[in-house]
C-alpha cells in the first residue's frame, strides 16, 4: 500500500533563516532584498534566498563584481575559477554599485574573527559582461540562541543574521532551477 505524503503548499525556514528573512545581514544593506518563499517541502530550510534590486532605482539585473587570478585577456574566457571576492554588485539600469559580499569583514569568520581563509582578490576588478537577475542567500548552521549571544557579546550592531557560515551568489534569468553563475563560499 503507497504510503500517503503530506506537503506543506511552501517550505517552512529554520528560526535561524526565518529571522534573517525578516532582518537581513548588514552586508547586504546597499540593496533592496526581498525573500522568496521557499520551495515546497518538510525540511526546515537552513538558507533564505533574497531577490536583490538597487536601492537607486528599483532594477533588478546586475553585473557582479570580481577579482580575477588570470585577467580575461591574458587567459581567454573569464571562467569561474577567476572569480575572487569581494564582491560587488552594479546596476545594469543607473549605474550604483554597491559591496555585497566581502569575506575578509562579512559572514561568520569576517565578523567574528577578523578575516577569512578564502582567497581574495585585490586589484584589477572587473565586471560580469552579461547583466542579470541576482539572488543572495545565506545559510545558518548555528542555533538561534547560540547566533544570538554571539551577535550580542560582539557588540557593535552586530546582528545574529550577520553569522551566516555559508554564502550562494546566483544569477539567473529567467529564474529557475538552472544558474547562469553560482559562486558560493564558506565563511565559518
Ligand atoms: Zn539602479
Amino acid at each position: 500500500m503507497a504510503t500517503q505524503q503530506l506537503k506543506t503548499p511552501a517550505g517552512v525556514l529554520d528560526l535561524e533563516a526565518a529571522l534573517a528573512a525578516t532582518d537581513p545581514p548588514r552586508s547586504f544593506s546597499a540593496f533592496a532584498l526581498t525573500p522568496l518563499e521557499p520551495p515546497p517541502g518538510d525540511d526546515r530550510l537552513e538558507i533564505v534566498h533574497f531577490a536583490v534590486a538597487c536601492k537607486s532605482c528599483g532594477g533588478d539585473a546586475f553585473h557582479i563584481g570580481a577579482h580575477p587570478i588570470v585577467a580575461p585577456a591574458d587567459g581567454g574566457a573569464m571562467d569561474r575559477a577567476n572569480l575572487r571576492p569581494p564582491h560587488r554588485l552594479r546596476c545594469a539600469r543607473c549605474g550604483a554599485t554597491g559591496m555585497l559580499f566581502d569575506p575578509d569583514k562579512d559572514g561568520y569568520n569576517g565578523v567574528l574573527c577578523g578575516g577569512s581563509d578564502q582567497p581574495s582578490g585585490t586589484g584589477g576588478e572587473i565586471f560580469t559582461p552579461t547583466p542579470m537577475k541576482t539572488y543572495v542567500a545565506p545559510t545558518y548552521n548555528v542555533y538561534l540562541p547560540e547566533l544570538q549571544e554571539l551577535a550580542a557579546q560582539a557588540g557593535g550592531g552586530v546582528k545574529p543574521s550577520d553569522l551566516f557560515d555559508w554564502i550562494n551568489i546566483i544569477q539567473a534569468d529567467p529564474p529557475g532551477d538552472t544558474y547562469a553563475l553560482e559562486l558560493d563560499y564558506e565563511c565559518a
